[in-house]
């Protein structure tokens, strides 16, 4: 997203922008909104880009995991800890992609799965990801569990590559007031819809397939997994750093 493209929506909705600190970037900011609709997924910091989504991820990291920073910037260079991110080109890699601590990876066809792309950027595919297991201490994945044929796999491998006691902290769509709603039979070789089939946006593969909607049965499948699953909705703390509207999921491995 480039600010100069979402110049006349900001402008649109200038009653809707919000001031508070970013706990990413660290920089006291107006956050920017382009669609009062999905607040979730604007209310951008101009100097980061974060979204209020990813903000709120940076608060379970630093709430859950660091506990002794206030922003992601602020993470000291001697902090013993491993990232992976499920994302690229993001606020956390402008504000890490030069720290040891740090990769990402995207999914490409063109590169074989475990290459780098370039420093710190990997390909990987979450079904069968290429690190070694207990690698990681956070594990970072946004709105992409959805897309992910086997689910249940992609689980599996992210709770094999983290070391235990660490966290998969991530969001997805979820209805928790209902079971999973599976939009895609994926039993066979081939998809078969089982509803008009949903397509979520995406930065770098443009519209990719929801394969389900979440419910409240993900507590028991990540728990069969071997996971201690909690959620954080936002409050109206929450605003001083940008965080409007979402709910982040932190699982721990036991
Ligand atoms: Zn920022």
């Amino acid at each position: 997203m480039k600010l100069i493209n979402v110049v006349p929506r900001v402008l649109q909705n200038l009653d809707n922008h919000q001031f508070g600190k970013c706990n990413i970037c660290g920089k006291n900011t107006a956050f920017l909104c382009i669609d009062v609709q999905s607040i979730r997924n604007n209310m951008y910091c101009p100097f980061c880009r974060s979204s209020s989504r990813k903000r709120h991820v940076a608060k379970i990291i630093i709430h859950e995991v660091i506990k002794t920073v206030s922003t992601i910037a602020e993470i000291p260079q001697t902090q013993a800890l491993s990232i992976y991110n499920a994302d690229i080109d993001d606020a956390f890699y402008q504000v890490l992609h030069q720290r040891n601590l740090y990769i990402c990876s995207t999914f490409s066809p063109e590169f074989k799965p475990g290459s780098e792309m370039r420093p710190r950027v990997f390909c990987q595919d979450l079904e069968n990801l290429t690190f070694a297991d207990e690698t990681f201490d956070i594990v970072i994945t946004e709105d992409i569990f959805e897309h992910v044929r086997n689910h249940q796999q992609g689980f599996k491998e992210v709770h094999r590559i983290l070391k235990p006691g660490s966290y998969h902290i991530f969001t997805v769509p979820c209805n928790f007031d209902r079971e999973t709603i599976v939009r895609v039979d994926t039993s066979g070789k081939e998809d078969i819809h089982l509803l008009p089939p949903e397509y979520h946006g995406d930065k770098i593969r443009g519209k990719i397939l929801a394969y389900r909607t979440f419910g409240i049965d993900i507590f028991d499948l990540l728990k069969n997994i071997g996971f201690v699953t909690k959620i954080d909705f936002s409050n109206y703390l929450d605003r001083k750093n940008g965080i409007f509207d979402s709910y982040v999921f932190c699982s721990k491995k036991v």
